[in-house]
């Protein structure tokens, strides 16, 4: 463990990977529950209760290629001080800036692009290759954003998420790399298209020997989410789609036996899933 629960060093095959966290935010437990029947919410918190608000992590993942390195999103800078901490922890983990070469921005959300400029609006790793589904950008850089939102997210998040994507678009523009199907970027590590969280939401494939990571980005929130595929969030764009993403992920993360980084989840955000029979649960990694 790096500095106190930041970073976390950790291995996949012979590939060194670290856990670092961007920071946390906080949710209303409605939106990541929307249209969830109150006793079977309850059921699913335990004896805890049901909190009126979510705390929710982030946390990215930076992956050792050829001595350099991959980072998968950037997390949230500009969403206030509980959050933007990405760049401080890399370094504290002894990863500098210059030493990524590869970016890979899973959506356009503000807490996965948020950090790819820095306050003084250039890009925060100038000498990396940044990555995004070309799903992604087209939808994202219309210029009629705000109304190709969906109706179901809250006001603040679709005016949140349109200024993030527009105030860090013109840095962007040109220097991302647009990939339209599954892509190997670095030996070993695969972008996957996963839709529906996001019109074109990517999650990542890290495979070394017999060893292997999906990091999932979006596709889950929170755990509760695995038992209860059903009660999509409100961040999700195309709630069908977001639910068929995500049991297509655990059916798979679970016969295969993959470790999984969820941004999400209490940090590091590693664990395993096992299937319940019709759904899914959490095994985090401690
Ligand atoms: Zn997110």
């Amino acid at each position: 463990m790096d500095g106190e629960t930041n970073a976390l060093r950790f291995r996949v095959g012979l590939v060194e990977c670290v856990a670092i966290s961007d920071g946390s935010f906080t949710y209303p437990t409605a939106n990541f529950f929307p249209g969830a029947p109150p006793a079977a919410l309850a059921q699913a918190f335990g004896a805890a209760g049901v909190p009126e608000q979510i705390i929710s992590p982030y946390t990215c993942l930076a992956i050792e290629a050829e001595g350099r390195w991959v980072l998968l999103d950037t997390g949230a800078a500009g969403m206030g001080p509980t959050t933007g901490h990405l760049r401080t922890n890399l370094e504290t983990a002894g990863i500098r800036g210059s030493d990524i070469a590869t970016v890979i921005l899973t959506h356009a959300h503000p807490d996965h692009i948020g950090g790819v400029i820095g306050d003084d609006g250039q890009l925060s790793f100038p000498e990396a290759q940044l990555y995004m589904t070309k799903q992604e950008w087209d939808f994202w850089s219309e210029p009629d954003l705000l109304s190709r939102l969906p109706r179901h997210l809250p006001e603040v998040a679709r005016e949140r998420q349109t200024r993030t994507f527009q105030s860090r678009l013109p840095a962007l523009r040109g220097k991302v790399t647009l990939i339209e199907s599954e892509t190997e970027v670095a030996r070993g590590i695969r972008v996957l298209l996963a839709p529906g969280h996001t019109p074109g939401h990517a999650i990542v494939e890290l495979t070394s020997g017999h060893e292997s990571l999906l990091y999932i980005s979006d596709i889950l929130l929170h755990p509760i989410h695995m038992t209860h595929p059903e009660w999509h969030p409100v961040y999700d764009m195309d709630r069908e789609a977001a639910e068929k993403t995500r049991c297509h992920v655990l059916g798979r993360t679970t016969s295969e036996g993959m470790l999984v980084s969820a941004f999400h989840f209490r940090f590091p955000g590693l664990g395993h899933t096992r299937s319940t029979g019709r759904t899914w649960s959490w095994e985090p990694v401690v």
